[in-house]
């Protein structure tokens, strides 16, 4: 039997490149995208073999397309051994908010409530598999975590006391501390949402289910298309920066290799752990478990976040 891995947004960058690096290791990649055309161009294009992948539907900036998405799943046959949440925008230059169906704000919607939704109706999938190692895994970042380099650039993610979130997250209501609107913070704020998820995900259900919960930041990968809504001058220099000055660059190849290892190879099975391989690529670096941030190791936060977002999502 092939292992089977669900990664969304497999379009472009991270995802696609994983994609790649789990077909070569010999799974079929259920590739999750809301461009069915794109993604199908892309995955050509990459020269990944075409009967190592299923491109199927979803939009995480809609709550109903990830319900029709996971009953098209469960339509498939496959069992589910791996679960990678993979997509994000990343919007700095707007200055109004963009809505999700449901009113909420469109990156939070996108990076987390849409994520959230997906692992809690995919646990049941992942628990039905009859593999030994099922894993889940939510892409985490450096710029969730002030006391790291890369995380000390303004704004920083502030969740507060989720009072957006609490107050129904619609307009005029457009960040989760229910502040003034700023879209590199919806950003980050996603990012400390998505490894609180996975903090949560591992105390509630590691133990009954036996499923690995991990995040990861496999470095910065800066030539993805994740910066395509920045300034054109940002996108050129960024790269160069991000090699030459801070050591941080990561290929997008390499980025895909380490999701696919945090899936499959056994030194990641630590369920919990949060995996990086540092600010600064060394040669040959070695992964290790990183402490999150402060906002991101809160219990009581990641609780009243579990609850408000299924609130949000409508699973409570
Ligand atoms: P990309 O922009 O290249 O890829 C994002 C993917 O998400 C695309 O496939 C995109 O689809 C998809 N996507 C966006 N919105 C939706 C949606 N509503 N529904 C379904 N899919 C959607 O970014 P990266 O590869 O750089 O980022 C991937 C992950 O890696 C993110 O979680 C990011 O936070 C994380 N990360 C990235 C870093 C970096 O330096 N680049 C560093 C650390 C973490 P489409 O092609 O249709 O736009």
């Amino acid at each position: 039997r092939k292992s089977t891995v669900v990664i969304t947004g497999a379009s472009s960058g991270v995802g696609l490149y994983a994609a790649k690096a789990f077909a070569n290791r010999g799974w079929h990649v259920v590739m999750a995208c809301r461009d069915l055309a794109k993604a199908q161009k892309a995955a050509q294009d990459l020269g990944i073999p075409q009967n190592s992948y299923t491109i199927m539907l979803i939009d995480l900036g809609s709550l109903d397309s990830v319900r029709r998405f996971v009953n098209n799943f469960r339509a498939t046959g496959k069992s589910l051994d791996a679960l990678v949440c993979n997509a994000a925008i990343y919007m700095p230059l707007i200055k109004e908010p963009l809505r999700s169906p449901e009113g909420y704000e469109l990156t939070m919607t996108t990076n987390h409530l849409g994520h959230f939704l997906l692992c809690n109706l995919m646990l049941d999938d992942l628990k039905k598999s009859p593999a030994a190692d099922r894993r889940l895994v939510i892409l985490g970042t450096v710029t969730h975590n002030p006391d790291e380099l890369g995380g000390k650039i303004p704004p920083r993610p502030d969740l507060g006391d989720l009072e957006g979130f609490a107050a129904g997250f619609k307009p005029p209501i457009s960040m989760i501390d229910g502040k003034k609107f700023e879209p590199v913070k919806a950003y980050k704020d996603s990012k400390v949402c998505n490894v609180l998820t996975m903090r949560e995900l591992h105390r509630r259900y590691h133990e009954s289910t036996g499923i690995t919960f991990t995040s990861l930041y496999p470095g910065c990968v800066a030539e993805t298309p994740l910066f395509r809504n920045h300034y054109p001058l940002f996108q050129k220099l960024f790269p160069l920066f991000q090699k030459h000055i801070t050591g941080g660059y990561v290929s997008q190849e390499l980025a895909g290799e380490r999701v696919a290892a945090v899936v499959i190879d056994p030194e990641y099975k630590q369920s919990g752990a949060y995996w990086s391989w540092g600010n600064r690529q060394k040669k040959d670096g070695k992964s290790f478990v990183q402490k999150v941030s402060p906002q991101a190791r809160d219990d009581a936060k990641a609780g009243r976040l579990w609850e408000l977002s299924e609130q949000l999502v409508g699973l409570a």
